[in-house]
Order: structure tokens, then C-alpha cells, then sequence
């Protein structure tokens, strides 16, 4: 079909993604030089001569950079060329002092690579055409007001991986799906940590729509997407506007785009330029990196457990949900406190006790999830550890305290920095367990509750709740609940 023909609105029209992602992988140093990777320091602080590109410096490969991409790129399942090329990527820019990108074009470090994600209706694969090596560029500011721009070389020569994705993602779920399966993936490797709004992971989105059946559309490609959100936004804004035009006759110009935050709707930077435009050439500087089918082989035998095994672990050996499985590995961080809780020596459940997988999930999702979204923290930086946990649960299993308190006591605990048998000890709230002491609760309630005493028996049965609820607050939520209603039950007159 050509695009000059106007098809209807309610044709079918189908999107196709595909993502460019830049993750900065994680090293004390540079892609190329000696100095030092960190975010946010002072502004040309961590600048060699090489970064800065004075004349006669040479680069020099940092090796454990190397090693991080090759990780990556076993964790995408790719195929790993042995021998990859540097090549020069020429451009100018303020922020590029050399007038040329360090990178992989012709030879790349992996091809082939896939990543799984978990779309609802089953598991889809998207497949991964390169990851290659590269450097990052400086920054630039423009401050208007003053009437000046400034470069900040820090960045500059940082090293990144490109991760192109096949045009497999067909919405903008699948596309955040995606980048948080990536992101997963990543941070399990501690190859990148992933965090988008440092600038450590950058998702380019090329996109285009057709009809079914037809070949790949003309695709634009938006820059500037730093959230999640804002690429669901921006791939919604921009289907609807390929969609409009193509419907209108119009054809899409392959153009390279901007992503508004503030308006949410995509603006034109520049016309896409051609491989031409850069003239890559391999970078005489620097030799063919060669790799050993030994390195390759001693890296993949240390990868650690990756997302989706432990996932699948979780579910067969903890009897987790699916969705609970998922929640709990999507952070590694999670996932190890998840199983820290449980202080299981690899593999042995009959060390587990008292302890319930189900349960302790539970928490963690629910409660913890709930307080540490109040003061967002990474895992490390919670106040409450694994063995506090462990020691509320235990507590609750064994009936010391009563599933209100637990939760009370989780919360002094989160605030406190308090070791929760020491919160239950200091504080008496052990749950009561004697009858006795129930029953004289009860009594003296339905002697000062005739009236509802009276409706109840006459068939208000709704009532037994509030004689539940007043008693546990009578007991300040430290009896024990089934205790209380056996109790109740003996005292309370039949209903008629
Ligand atoms: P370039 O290097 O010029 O940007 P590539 O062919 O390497 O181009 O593709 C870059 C990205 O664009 C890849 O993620 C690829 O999947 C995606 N892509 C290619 N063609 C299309 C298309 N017609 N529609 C949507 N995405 C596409
Ligand atoms: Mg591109």
C-alpha cells in the first residue's frame, strides 16, 4: 500500500518499537582513561587529558569495562563475536572535544541476544540485535538567562553499552516491560545500576505504525525519554500522529524527535542522519579487541542466578504466586531479602521452622513495600533487616503476639531502628492467650452493653463483630482473635 492512499480511521493500524538503550556500566573508571566515573561531582572534576583530548594522549582499554559488557551480553543469551572492532564516529559538538564517538559499529561486541518479557498473555521473546561498547559524551548547559552555554566534561568517556532491541515491542506496555526487564537483568549483573533518572540508563524509541500484513512503516525516533512513564507517553503521542497523518495521505518523515515532559507531545530536532554523515572509521589507535573463548566461558561460568530462574524458583520451591514471584525478584536487593528472611542454607527447606515462605512474602510486599514507598530507599538503606523480620513472623506463628500487633510492632521497628522482641518485651504487648483473662474482659463488656446484648440476641447477628472489635480494644489488640470469639460465642445468649 502506498502511503499516499488514505485508508479509513478504524483501519487496524499495528505500532513497531524498537529501543535503543545506553546503559552506563557500572566501574570506578573510564572507558578509556583513568578518571573516575561518579555522578554528581563538581563539574570538570573527573576529566584526564585524554577525556578533555589533548593532543598526543592515547587511549588505553580499561579491561574491567570490557568484562561488565561481556557479562551483559551472556545475560542477553547473544552470540559473543571474539574479535570486535573500535570505530570513530565523527560529529562536532561542544561536549565532544575529540570531534568523534568511540564505538562499535561494523563489529560488534555481541549480535543475537534476547530478552523475555512477561506480557500477561504469556512470555514473548524480543530479540536483541547488537550490544556494542561505547563512550558517553560531556554535557552541555544553556543557561538563557545569562546569555551563556557551559560544558561539563565529566561524562565525557564514560563507558556505555548499547543495547539495540529487534522492532519486536508492538505497544507501549511492551516497551516498559522491556526496559524494566532490562533494567532487572542489569542490576542482577551489577553491570549497570539502572537508575533513569541519574542518567545511567537512556532509552532512544524508534517507532512506526502499518497496517497488518504490510512491510515496516517509515520510523521516526524520539530522544529525550527519561522515565518510563514518559516513553509510554511519548509512544502514545506519537502512534496517534503517525496514525493521523498516514490516515490523512500524509506521509512520515524519517526524522529524529524530541520528547516534550511538559506538553507531552514529540518535536522535530532534525533529520535523521545516515551512517554516511558520520563517517565511521575504525579508530587507528586503538587494536581489534580480541577476547578468548576461555574468558568467555570463566564469565559465564560466574554469572549469577538471573531474573527468570529465580522467578521460576521462587514460584516451585516457596509455593509463591506468579505475581508475587514477580514482584519480589524484579530487584535482586528484594529478592535477597525476601530469602535472608528466610535463613535457608541453599535448596534445604526443613531448616525452615516456623517460618512461612508465603507469609514473609506477604510482608514484604504488603507492609514493608507500603513504609519504605513513604521515604523511597534502596534495600540497603532499610532500616528493618531480614532478621527482624524473621523475628516477627516467628513471634506471630508462635502466638506471642497477634497479626494487629505484628503490624504495629513493624512500623516501631521501621521508625525506631528497634530489635522487635525487644519492642514486644519492653512494651508488654504480648498477645493474651488466656482464657481466663478473656472471659473476665468479655463479661464486664456485655454487662455495660445490655442493649446490644438484647438486639443481638433478638437478631441483630451483626452485632458479634462489635463485640469482637470492643473486646480487642479492650485488650489493647493483644488478645488472641479466635480466643476472643470462642469466648464471646459461650457468653453471649442464641440468637432467636
Ligand atoms: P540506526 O542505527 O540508523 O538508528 P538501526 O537499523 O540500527 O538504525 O535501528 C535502530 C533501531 O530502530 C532498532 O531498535 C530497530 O529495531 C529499530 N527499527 C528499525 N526499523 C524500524 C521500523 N521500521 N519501525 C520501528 N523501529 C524500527
Ligand atoms: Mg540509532
Amino acid at each position: 500500500m502506498s502511503v499516499h492512499q488514505a485508508p479509513p480511521q478504524e483501519m487496524p493500524w499495528e505500532t513497531v518499537i524498537g529501543l535503543e538503550v545506553h546503559a552506563q556500566i557500572s566501574s570506578v573508571s573510564k572507558l578509556f582513561s583513568p578518571a573516575p566515573c561518579g555522578f554528581g561531582a563538581p563539574a570538570n572534576t573527573h576529566v584526564s587529558l585524554f577525556d578533555a583530548a589533548y593532543p598526543g594522549t592515547l587511549p588505553q582499554l580499561n579491561k574491567f569495562c570490557v568484562e561488565q559488557a561481556l557479562k551483559t551480553s551472556l545475560g542477553l543469551g547473544g552470540t559473543i563475536n571474539l574479535l570486535s572492532v573500535f570505530d570513530r564516529k565523527n560529529y562536532f559538538y561542544a561536549d565532544l572535544p575529540s570531534g568523534y564517538q568511540i564505538s562499535q559499529l561494523f563489529k560488534p561486541l555481541m549480535v543475537q541476544g534476547v530478552l523475555e518479557i512477561d506480557t500477561g498473555q504469556g512470555p514473548k521473546s524480543i530479540g536483541i540485535n547488537r550490544l556494542h561498547i561505547e563512550q558517553d559524551a560531556g554535557k552541555s548547559f544553556h543557561r538563557s538567562k545569562e546569555g551563556v552555554s557551559a560544558v561539563d566534561l565529566n561524562r565525557a568517556g564514560v563507558a556505555l553499552m548499547e543495547i539495540v532491541s529487534e522492532p519486536h515491542l508492538s505497544s507501549g506496555e511492551e516497551a516498559a516491560l522491556f526496559v524494566k526487564k532490562l533494567r532487572t537483568l542489569l542490576r542482577y549483573l551489577g553491570t549497570c545500576d539502572g537508575n533513569m533518572d541519574e542518567g545511567s540508563l537512556r532509552v532512544d524509541v524508534n517507532l512506526s505504525v502499518r497496517l497488518p500484513h504490510q512491510p515496516l512503516g517509515v520510523r521516526t525516533e524520539i530522544k529525550n525519554v527519561n522515565s518510563v512513564r514518559f516513553m509510554q507517553q511519548a509512544i502514545a503521542y506519537e502512534t496517534r500522529r503517525q496514525i493521523e497523518r498516514l490516515s490523512q495521505g500524509q506521509a512520515i518523515a524519517q526524522q529524529t524527535l524530541l520528547f516534550d515532559e511538559k506538553t507531552g507531545i514529540t518535536l522535530p530536532m532534525r533529520q535523521k542522519e545516515s551512517c554516511d554523515d558520520y563517517r565511521y572509521f575504525p579508530d587507528p589507535d586503538l587494536l581489534p579487541l580480541v577476547l578468548t573463548q576461555e574468558m568467555v566461558e570463566s564469565t559465564a561460568g560466574g554469572m549469577p542466578e538471573l531474573p527468570d530462574k529465580k522467578k521460576k524458583r521462587f514460584i516451585d520451591v516457596f509455593g509463591l504466586t506468579e505475581a508475587m514471584a514477580h514482584s519480589l525478584t524484579e530487584d535482586p536487593q528484594v529478592a535477597d531479602f525476601f530469602e535472608q528472611t528466610l535463613r535457608l542454607p541453599p535448596g534445604d527447606l526443613s531448616s525452615l521452622g516456623v517460618l512461612s515462605p508465603l507469609e514473609a512474602a506477604k510482608w514484604i510486599l504488603g507492609d514493608i513495600f507500603a513504609l519504605a514507598n513513604k521515604h523511597p530507599l534502596s534495600v540497603d538503606k532499610w532500616p528493618l533487616k531480614p532478621g527482624h523480620l524473621a523475628q516477627i513472623l516467628e513471634m506471630v506463628a508462635n502466638n506471642t503476639i497477634s497479626g494487629k500487633i505484628a503490624k504495629e510492632v513493624l512500623i516501631l521497628a521501621w521508625q525506631n531502628q528497634q530489635d522487635p522482641q525487644e519492642i514486644v518485651r519492653s512494651q508488654g504487648l504480648f498477645q493474651v492467650t488466656d482464657p481466663l483473662a478473656i472471659e473476665r474482659v468479655v463479661v464486664a463488656l456485655l454487662q455495660e452493653e445490655p442493649q446490644k446484648v438484647k438486639d443481638y440476641q433478638s437478631g441483630k447477628e451483626k452485632l458479634f463483630e462489635f463485640f469482637v472489635g470492643q473486646t480487642m480494644r479492650r485488650t489493647q489488640g493483644k488478645a488472641n482473635p479466635s480466643l476472643v470469639r470462642k469466648v464471646l460465642k459461650n457468653h453471649l445468649p442464641h440468637p432467636q
